[in-house]
């Protein structure tokens, strides 16, 4: 697709364009979307990857917030009866409008500086999705897919392995995006799945590991003082450990445990 000259990106809305065809199939492939299947396209851009799920003869629900690219996708996909575009902020879109009995997989090159946010709005969505395959940053991807013990073993990891398994496939080099961003990147996909242990109450989940995370140097004892009585005593745990030892198992059976000790 050639870049339309009158056409200016905008850092604030994290616009670095894919442009290079063989990544772009590289992307796709690891995707393998299939004809029957509704995607959902975070901001979908001038439709480089928009392109491939289409052409694959997919469903795709393009939601893309800069209103300056809609006219372009409207005419690039114009014969595309598989097409949908929405002008608006992914993180105000409710998905049920587009849940079917199959559900919904979810793809994009998204923006940088609210990847967190994005893949949270994903999360609290989780029921209506089967997958996601995303393009973030590379030092984000690896704290998406860290395990317990090292710095990047924090909240985006444990709500990710938590409710899915999450994959790093590849990086990308920054020279294959216009204009060219100052990080690497890396293709993460998300496949949702059910908690390893069932989860008693997954808001006091996520407040807890959001309370215990926010402050990782703590003991567990401390950090979770706020949450429970100060004398409660947990026998399964040593409370001296500091919150990154824990597996995701071992942090749902704490919360669980809480939650029961709060209740009391
Ligand atoms: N997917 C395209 C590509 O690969 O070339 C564009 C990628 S660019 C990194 C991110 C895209 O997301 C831009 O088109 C931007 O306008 C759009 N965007 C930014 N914030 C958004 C949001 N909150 N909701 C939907 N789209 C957004």
């Amino acid at each position: 697709m050639n870049w339309p000259s009158d056409f200016q990106p905008r850092k604030s809305l994290g616009q670095n364009f894919l442009l290079d065809e063989n990544v772009l199939r590289k992307i796709a492939r690891a995707i393998d979307p299939k004809p029957e299947e509704h995607f959902i396209e975070i901001g979908p851009g001038m439709g480089a990857l928009t392109k491939h799920l289409l052409e694959a003869g997919s469903h795709c629900t393009a939601i893309e917030i800069d209103q300056r690219l809609i006219p372009l996708l409207q005419e690039r996909f114009a014969s595309y009866p598989n097409f949908k575009l929405l002008n608006r902020d992914f993180r105000e879109v409710d998905l049920r409008q587009f849940a079917r009995a199959r559900k919904l997989r979810l793809a994009g090159n998204i923006p940088y500086h609210i990847t967190s946010h994005l893949v949270f709005t994903a999360f609290a969505q989780r029921t209506l999705l089967r997958d996601m395959t995303l393009t973030v940053q590379r030092e984000v991807a690896e704290r998406i897919v860290a395990p317990p013990g090292g710095k990047d073993y924090g909240i985006l990891s444990i709500i990710s392995q938590t409710f899915a398994s999450a994959e790093l496939l590849f990086t990308i080099s920054p020279h294959v995006f216009r204009p060219k961003p100052e990080v690497e990147s890396a293709v993460v996909r998300w496949q949702f799945q059910p908690p390893p242990v069932p989860i008693i109450d997954e808001d006091f989940y996520v407040q807890m590991v959001k309370t215990v995370f926010g402050q990782r140097r703590k003991t567990l004892r401390r950090s979770l003082s706020k949450l429970m009585k100060a004398d409660a005593q947990l026998d399964f745990i040593d409370l001296q450990r500091r919150p990154e030892t824990l597996a995701i198992a071992e942090l749902i059976q704490l919360a669980n445990a809480c939650a029961g000790i709060r209740g009391k």
